[in-house]
């Protein structure tokens, strides 16, 4: 039986011995749902547990393996019953400390017996204590030489109830099942020479054995490494450049401007376009008028007016008797669009519709059905519109606003409602996220590109300072100063775990904090545990001057436009990548006044985190940002593009991987011109998703 032909595609991952409903459902949670899933779930780290340290050399704080003889072992039975542990070798003596154990763990670490112990270093009341670690008991230390120990130990994203060994057994069942069922190659040999086999290559970088320089794998440079990625980045690249050539096929419906709408609507706007929002908006409507479907990016930095443009092209399609949907990443913004475009157009005789969370069962109905019979002119919503029951009668248009919030594959299904009579609605695409042009031609390599290249008039720069947490004190001051001139002012709170629970918490606390030390200001808080409703209306009272100071986390990250905002104070802005602050930093400064930020930083810094930090003090401008960010990370400090917001890639990194780019499309391009057939069958071994987008 061939199981399958490229990474075992397909195949669930209970297909494994022992990976029951229960177990499959918390990876579920990980992503991973088939065998090829769980094999590209690659470690975070590695750790070398092969070695241990003597006892009288370990560290507090420090994670390290300890290897001894037990000397003593009893369950304590104070406020809960507790197992402890003593070992010792040679040099000194360690307690370990267990609170869950199982009945028969304490016969198991009976005194005598030998364990090995991984884990962090506590310090205890007599010796240092390691709390829950990482154990193996043997009867002799001699016992303790065997295949585990001669491989590196790989620690990988889990998740509630998935411990590392679990997840470990079954990639190694995985591996083994790989390994008896090897993929299929079917790329052109000369493109893969250098590379080991995928077995070969995922055995590595699952179970690396200890000779492996493990720095080769972070900066990509192993051939395990590069074989994978060189898959993907291919993948990719196929799918991409195969669904702009199928688009050039499908017909669109013509969208002339008419300047019934637009015309009245630019004469009552209180300022004019831009010449960057005028060239691109002519660009975007040059598109439109042809019968092919547009598919078009405009990328611009924060503030550069990338609503107008939006709204020009809404026009447009309106003019022409065709629907639009514009969707947003979150509520927050979709609602503000939404109060934007409602003022905007419905003196006009526009019908605006809002598609939300907070949308009760029967207001959804009734949402569903103007849209389906064709009175609702322009829907504004959040994945909500992805859902089946949105059907539009004649949709001409999809808007998606920080495209960088969505995958490919969603863009791709709501430009797919709108097909109609084989006619394909056109696709505006914006984004702030201000990467290198070679990057944003690899990651929107089916799409034309208009680039707002200037803001506003009025605009005047924000002067950043960065300041430790030390001078907390003064800047809580100075807030007071600020808010008595009118100011109103955005405290944002960071935290090192990406968890909107956690990230609540500690806005909580910040915003009660700050409430006590300020009675005379108006404070609001904001956070992505609210109920939208909550967030719309605390957002709406910042809006109209009614909260002078608000505490936020990060959600106010995309697109929220609030002119009277002047200050920012960002907190732990170390925490954060340089993208992700300047995204920040664009909520102020969109006002006359003066703005101003503060990014504060919880000391020491290390070189990088400094060099960092000044780069926002120093500029202004996304694209230099940017590019300044690459030439730092250049210097080792590697982030994933996932955490930059990029491309939904598991095993690239596509800033890190960038020098392969050009090599890449090039085989990309041999492929497709010599050996077509396979480009489908690779894109579906990697992105199975987008196969029915380019078969559409
Ligand atoms: P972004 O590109 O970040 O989405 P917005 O569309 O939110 O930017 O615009 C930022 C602010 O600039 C808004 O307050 C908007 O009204 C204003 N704005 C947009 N275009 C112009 C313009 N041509 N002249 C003056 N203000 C403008
Ligand atoms: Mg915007």
């Amino acid at each position: 039986m061939t199981v399958s032909k490229r990474l075992l595609q397909h195949l669930p991952i209970s297909h494994l011995p022992g990976l029951g409903d229960a177990l499959a459902k918390k990876f579920n949670h990980l992503g991973i749902y088939t065998i090829r899933d769980l094999l590209l779930h690659l470690p975070l780290r590695y750790e070398d547990r092969s070695t241990y340290s003597p006892i009288a050399q370990i560290i507090i704080g420090e994670h390290t393996t300890v290897q001894g003889q037990i000397i003593k072992s009893e369950i304590l039975f104070t406020k809960k019953r507790m197992l402890i542990c003593t070992i010792r070798d040679e040099s000194g003596i360690i307690t370990l400390r267990f609170m869950n154990f199982y009945p028969n763990m304490q016969q198991n670490l009976a005194t005598g017996k030998w364990v090995k112990a991984y884990g962090e270093v506590k310090k205890g009341k007599l010796y240092p204590e390691m709390i829950h670690p990482q154990i193996q008991v043997r009867d002799t230390p001699q016992a303790f030489t065997n295949l585990e120990t001669e491989k590196y130990t790989p620690i990988y994203g889990a998740t509630y109830g998935l411990t590392q060994t679990i997840i470990r057994k079954f990639i190694h069942l995985s591996l083994i099942l790989l390994t008896r069922n090897p993929t299929e190659e079917i790329i052109p040999k000369q493109f893969i020479a250098d590379f080991p086999s995928i077995e070969q290559a995922l055995t590595i970088l699952h179970e690396p054995p200890l000779d492996i320089d493990i720095a080769s794998f972070e900066d990509s440079s192993h051939p395990a490494k590069k074989r994978l990625i060189f898959e993907e980045l291919l993948a990719y690249q196929l799918s991409m450049q195969l669904l702009k050539s199928r688009n050039q096929s499908h017909l669109a419906i013509p969208m002339i401007v008419k300047n019934r709408f637009i015309t009245p609507f630019l004469e009552a706007l209180p300022f004019s376009p831009t010449r960057a929002q005028t060239r691109v908006v002519q660009e975007i409507w040059h598109d439109m008028a042809l019968d092919k479907p547009m598919m078009r990016l405009v990328q611009g930095d924060v503030g550069s007016g990338k609503t107008l443009v939006a709204a020009l092209a809404a026009l447009n399609a309106v003019e022409n008797d065709k629907q639009v949907v514009l969707m947003a990443p979150t509520e927050i913004l979709a609602e503000q669009h939404y109060h934007n475009f409602t003022q905007w157009f419905t003196r006009l005789g526009l019908t605006i519709n809002l598609l939300a969370g907070k949308l009760t069962a029967k207001q959804k109905r009734e949402c569903y059905a103007k849209l389906e019979s064709g009175e609702t002119n322009i829907l504004i919503g959040t994945h909500a519109v992805f859902v089946e029951q949105v059907k539009f009668a004649q949709l001409g248009l999809v808007i998606i606003d920080e495209q960088h919030r969505f995958g490919v594959d969603q863009r791709l299904t709501l430009w797919q409602k709108g097909i109609k009579d084989n006619r394909y609605p056109h696709q505006l695409i914006m984004t702030a996220t201000p990467i290198p042009r070679t990057l944003t031609m690899t990651i929107y390599a089916d799409l034309d590109i208009s680039i707002i290249d200037e803001l506003p008039p009025g605009r005047t720069p924000v002067t950043t300072v960065v300041l430790p947490n030390t001078r907390r004190d003064q800047v809580i001051e100075r807030i007071e100063q600020a808010c008595l001139t009118g100011k109103q002012i955005y405290w944002v709170c960071t935290l090192v775990e990406e968890s909107e629970i956690l990230s609540a918490q500690a806005a909580e606390v910040t915003y009660r904090e700050l409430q006590q030390l300020l009675p005379n200001i108006t404070v609001g808080l904001v956070h992505g545990k609210m109920k939208p409703q909550q967030k719309q209306q605390i957002m709406q009272a910042f809006k109209q001057g009614e909260i002078q100071l608000l505490i936020a986390t990060t959600v106010i990250e995309v697109g929220v436009d609030v002119p009277n905002a002047s200050l920012m104070i960002i907190e732990n802005a170390e925490r954060l990548g340089l993208s992700q602050l300047h995204q920040l930093r664009g909520r102020v400064g969109r006002g006359q006044a003066t703005s101003h930020c503060v990014l504060m930083y919880q000391a020491p810094l290390s070189q990088v985190t400094k060099q960092r930090l000044n780069v926002m003090r120093d500029s202004n401008d996304g694209f230099v940002i940017a590019q300044k960010d690459l030439e730092i990370r250049g210097g080792g400090e590697i982030l994933g593009t996932r955490q930059v917001g990029l491309a939904d890639f598991r095993v690239v990194d596509l800033i890190r991987d960038q020098m392969l780019i050009h090599h890449i499309q090039k085989v990309a391009q041999y492929i497709l011109k010599f050996q077509p057939d396979i480009a489908l069958k690779f894109i579906n071994s990697w992105l199975p998703e987008r196969t029915k987008y380019i078969n559409a």
